[in-house]
């Protein structure tokens, strides 16, 4: 027989255990990138900036999951300001490299609170957004979040203090707003063997569902989040560190970064893989990302997720 308070401590379990409710790929619109740029190449970086003809597209996506405790975003995309607004970028060197980098494709509606209200979310009504690393066009919705705590590696964070950060696209108009709730935050050590490799963790929501992680090499202060609940396969946003999760597979470099730190995140990446077999590889600017999502949270038996290492 089964009486009422064994079928609500039971739900009550279950909801511990499966923290997260969904996480949707939204897109801040696309861009357009070299083949050097996306898959690498001999060719020193500003040799293939000022002479490669072959681009492909890109879109630029953030996360927005739905956590028992609130919406959190995962990056906020890039602000479409980027085109209408001649003085968006203020150096004029920059515009120049830009456009010889990136073409972008953008309408006002690929604004992040114009995206947010079409899934019924008030973009103030976000209290945290965990951002990947501090390039335009992942911090470009900040403005749009005024109420959210703005996680971010203190590593990055150190960027801003080292000479000529808008040299490598942080440029600090867009970061440094006044009002904006920026929190550094150092990965603590932890001696989970899941996470052998890795220089510390540092557990968002405190439940172990969200879980950042050192990445570093695109950016000196990388990061990615990995989602784990009963389930679902375990999930790993990477932000740029790839732009294709093949690619990371493959070891194949993109073209900017630390190709040895980024060689050194690969490999504990794919570490982490082999612990967590079931491991899927969202990167940010990959047109598949949306699909690789629903195939990780798709209804699976129970067994499989606790093979995956819960
Ligand atoms: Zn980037």
């Amino acid at each position: 027989m089964v009486i009422a308070s064994d079928v609500s401590e039971r739900s009550e379990q279950r909801d511990r255990r499966r923290p997260v409710r969904s996480i949707d790929v939204r897109t801040t619109g696309w861009a357009e990138q070299h083949r050097e740029h996306r898959y690498g190449s001999w060719k020193p970086r500003l040799l293939w900036a000022l002479t490669s003809r072959s681009w492909v597209k890109l879109p630029i996506n953030f996360f927005l999951i739905h956590h028992r405790d609130g919406p959190v975003l995962f990056d906020t995309g890039v602000d479409p300001a980027l085109v209408s607004d001649p003085n968006y970028i203020s150096q004029a060197m920059g515009r120049f490299l830009l456009n010889r980098i990136f073409r972008f494709h953008l309408t006002a509606d690929d604004r992040l609170d114009a995206i947010l209200a079409r899934d019924g979310v008030a973009a103030r009504d976000i209290r945290l957004a965990v951002i990947s690393h501090l390039h335009f066009d992942h911090v470009g919705g900040i403005a749009h979040i005024p109420k959210a705590r703005l996680l971010v590696s203190e590593r990055e964070w150190a960027q801003l203090s080292e000479p000529h950060p808008e040299r490598e696209w942080i440029l600090r108009d867009h970061i440094e707003l006044l009002g904006a709730h920026w929190h550094p935050f150092a990965f603590q050590p932890t001696d989970d063997p899941i996470f052998a490799g890795f220089d510390g963790i540092y557990d968002v929501a405190g439940d172990g569902s969200m879980v950042l992680l050192p990445t570093p090499g695109h950016t000196p202060g990388s990061l990615s989040l990995l989602i784990r609940q009963d389930g679902w396969a375990p999930i790993l946003l990477v932000g740029d560190l790839t732009y294709e999760a093949a690619l990371l597979d493959q070891d194949t470099i993109p073209g900017t970064g630390d190709a040895d730190l980024l060689r050194a995140s690969y490999e504990n990446v794919r570490n982490l893989k082999s612990r967590l077999p079931d491991l899927v590889i969202v990167p940010s600017h990959d047109f598949a990302a949306a699909d690789l999502i629903a195939n990780a949270t798709a209804p699976r038996p129970v067994s499989a997720s606790r093979s995956a290492g819960r």
